[in-house]
């Protein structure tokens, strides 16, 4: 039997540490808000920074049996945990729901998407190659060999609060390494199930420990510690920066998924209807809370009004509700400071000239819902084109040429991801080079999947997750150097 780590009955979710759960009575409690009514449903029991060296040291201990263990085993392993994260998709949206406030068919389509990493890694832990490199002065014989890094850390956000943890923890697991996981205080119930059926599924004890806590006061531990030998963090540009330099003293490796700007461009010569589709579907899905979410909509002159007319037409029949109301298309925005962002980039751009051709107000009532919105006549200066809305906001500015368009896209600290519609096959490659970004959706919005790399240039982070590469991060390579055979 697994320890119960959440249990939506009594309201409570609890740490873990090994198979010791964090529930002894009179720990500290964080309080779990949904977004949909703004009321508290859940406590979960606070990690110190006590829990947190303990946990760091469980995973030490876990890893130097689990590095020895083959990848067939890691890969079954995985393989079943999968199998429960699949078997229980239902009580991991319905989790999802209550804390992120995504609709449910989002919820579970996360569900799948977190699976979806679990099972890639099950696959590739086989396939930890090195190579062997010939001698170009024939007197060695030289072999590469890939090994965890070692025990791990990671630091999740609450927009995508199932997936940032597979994501991390497959790879790490298939890898060979351990890990300290502290998930969003936003969201942590959705993580703290998703351990819950990895030990269920037979993990052992150990390798993925979990500390909900003070984030200042956890992140400072994890940071500080020279057994953590790497760190990954999904979160914002400004904590990712200040993590890196925490990192700095015991040379950690690092993968940071940070902050976008993503510029949307259509081009004259798009297809109308798959450029309107791909907007909403990169614009407003998770209510416009993902990294990757077109930010910035550039619309070439002689398709402008068409395409603007359209995407109204679309966005007016979408549905802000809640996420357990299967007639809802936008849950709430995760809090009210998030929603006084995006109103104040509204209010702004109105404030600026930029004209509100539906949306543009919040919806009364309790949650943080806000109506979504399609702003006209927008220009560069204006703060929605500068900064991440983080919202249900598309502001569209228009353009004259692909150079002009191009070069306001790559004014941007910004690089993670991009989109762009046209029928040119020569444009295609073109733009698609002279953008700066981790990632380009051509004539698609959306572009995430585990067989591929997700991740930014510029400010945007370092390393990527997902494919192949993903593993990359939890590997170090190893040079044996053999003279004299
Ligand atoms: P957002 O602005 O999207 O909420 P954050 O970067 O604030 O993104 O949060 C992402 C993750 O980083 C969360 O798990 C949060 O608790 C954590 N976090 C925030 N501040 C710190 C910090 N000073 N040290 C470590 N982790 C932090």
């Amino acid at each position: 039997m697994s320890p119960v780590l959440v249990s939506l009955a009594d309201g409570l979710g609890h740490g873990l540490i090994g198979d010791r759960v964090l529930s002894e009575a009179g720990r500290a409690t964080i309080a779990i808000e949904n977004p949909a009514t703004g009321r508290v449903f859940a406590r979960v029991g606070a990690a110190t920074a006590t829990d947190a060296r303990a946990a760091i040291e469980t995973a030490r201990v876990a890893q130097l049996d689990w590095k020895r263990r083959g990848g067939h085993e890691r890969g079954r392993l995985l393989e079943r945990w999968f199998d429960r994260i699949t078997a229980q998709a239902r009580d991991l949206a319905h989790v999802m729901v209550l804390e992120q406030g995504k609709p449910m068919a989002e919820a579970l389509a996360e569900v799948a998407y977190a699976a979806s990493y679990v099972k890639f890694y099950a696959e590739e832990a086989k396939r930890l190659h090195g190579e062997a490199i010939p001698s170009s002065s024939g007197q060695r014989r030289q072999f590469v060999v890939r090994e965890p890094v070692g025990v791990c850390a990671a630091i999740t956000p609450w927009n995508f609060p199932a997936a940032m943890v597979t994501r991390k923890a497959a790879p790490a697991l298939a890898a060979g390494c351990a890990m300290v996981l502290k998930p969003s205080e936003l969201t942590p119930l959705t993580a703290l199930l998703l351990v819950e059926l990895a030990l269920a599924a037979g993990l052992p004890p150990g390798l993925l420990n979990v500390v909900v806590g003070d984030a200042a006061e956890i992140g400072g531990v994890l940071t500080a510690s020279p057994v953590v030998r790497m760190l990954s963090f999904t979160g914002s540009t400004r904590v990712g920066q200040l993590l890196m330099a925490q990192c700095a003293p015991t040379v950690k490796k690092l993968g940071l998924e940070l902050g976008g700007n993503a510029p949307f461009i259509v081009f004259d010569d798009a297809d109308l209807d798959d450029a309107v589709e791909g907007a909403l579907a990169s614009k407003f899905r998770n209510a416009g809370q993902t990294c990757v979410c077109a930010n910035r909509l550039y619309v070439q002159d002689g398709i402008h009004d068409a395409f603007a007319a359209k995407l109204t037409a679309r966005v007016r029949e979408l549905r802000p509700g809640s996420g357990f109301d299967e007639r809802s298309t936008q849950g709430p925005l995760i809090n009210r400071a998030a929603r006084d962002k995006a109103m104040a980039h509204i209010h702004d751009a109105r404030a600026h000239g930029a004209r509100v051709v539906c949306g543009g107000e919040i919806v009364d009532g309790p949650g943080h819902f806000m109506q979504p919105t399609v702003l006209t006549d927008v220009t560069p200066q204006m703060l929605c084109h500068r900064e991440e809305t983080f919202g249900p906001v598309a502001p569209l500015i228009r353009f004259q040429s692909e150079d002009q368009v191009v070069a306001w896209a790559n004014a941007s600290e910004f690089g993670l991801a991009s989109y762009f519609f046209s029928r040119d096959i020569a444009r295609c490659f073109r733009v698609a080079e002279a953008i700066e970004a981790g990632m380009v959706g051509i004539n698609t919005g959306l572009i995430s999947s585990e067989d591929v790399p997700f991740g930014g240039v510029k400010q945007s982070g370092l390393g990527r997750e997902g494919s192949r590469h993903g593993l990359d991060e939890y590997t170090e390579l190893k040079l044996m150097s053999f003279g004299s055979l």
